[in-house]
């Protein structure tokens, strides 16, 4: 247990022309590592700005932002990518899977970016997150011949692929069917269990209230409510 998270005194705003909009207004939480959170309110609140921000992908106006112990102020686009790299995995609601790939290089794609040279090495590695997922027999398989939640599978395999100490979900269930959004937040939940983990969500959905540790609403760009299930 710990702390894998924390932003202190967060504000962030964008500049369409000359106009600044503010976003978060002093924004403050600390995310236990081995939790399952979701970030919740309606379109427009800030949910997609908190994600980018812990994702290292933008940053903010002021405040404090450490992840996994390091603060990441003022650290370079380099730095900031390597964080990405080795700490976290990202999901994505259109699942963004490589179409020329089949669902075993997609997963593997990683492993060659960090130049796990080992063939064999890689192979363990993606066969036993495929069958995590319980796609083993999928591996062969074009995301194109696959169903939006079998899809998703993939990509949960693939950001888990590496062992990350926190994946990021930015509504990862918009695109699927309450059936296979059920199912992908199970198993999000199990993989929080079995590889502990860290898995901090968005939605607009209120049924996938039931599948968070915690929930922590947004409304305008501030926390509203802060609670553990
Ligand atoms: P959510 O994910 O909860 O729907 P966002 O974090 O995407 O909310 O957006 C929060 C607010 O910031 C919204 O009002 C949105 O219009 C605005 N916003 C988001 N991204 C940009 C951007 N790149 N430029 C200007 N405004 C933005
Ligand atoms: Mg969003």
């Amino acid at each position: 247990m710990g702390i894998i998270a924390g932003f202190k005194n967060i504000t962030k705003s964008y500049h369409i022309n000359e106009i600044r909009i503010p976003v978060l207004e002093n924004v403050n939480f600390q995310l236990d590592s081995e939790d399952m959170i979701a970030f919740v309110g309606p379109s427009g609140s800030g949910k997609t700005t908190i994600l980018n921000l812990l994702g290292c992908l933008d940053t903010p106006d002021d405040g404090e932002i450490i992840l996994d112990k390091i603060d990441i102020y003022g650290l370079s686009k380099n730095r900031l990518a390597e964080i990405r790299n080795e700490k976290l995995g990202f999901i994505f609601q259109s699942f963004n899977l490589i179409p020329v790939l089949t669902a075993y290089e997609n997963v593997e794609f990683p492993l060659l970016l960090e130049n796990i040279s080992d063939k064999q090495t890689r192979k363990d590695m993606v066969m036993e997150i495929l069958d995590k997922v319980g796609i083993k027999e999928l591996a062969g398989r074009l995301p194109s011949h696959m169903s939006g939640g079998q899809q998703q599978r993939v990509a949960i395999a693939r950001a888990l692929v590496k062992k990350p100490v926190l994946v990021l979900a930015d509504e990862p269930t918009a695109n699927l069917d309450s059936k296979s959004a059920g199912e992908t937040l199970d198993l999000m939940r199990k993989m929080n269990e079995d590889l502990k983990t860290s898995f901090v969500f968005s939605t607009h959905d209120s049924k996938i209230m039931n599948f968070a540790k915690r929930l922590i609403t947004l409304q305008d760009g501030s926390i509203v409510k802060d609670e553990r299930k």
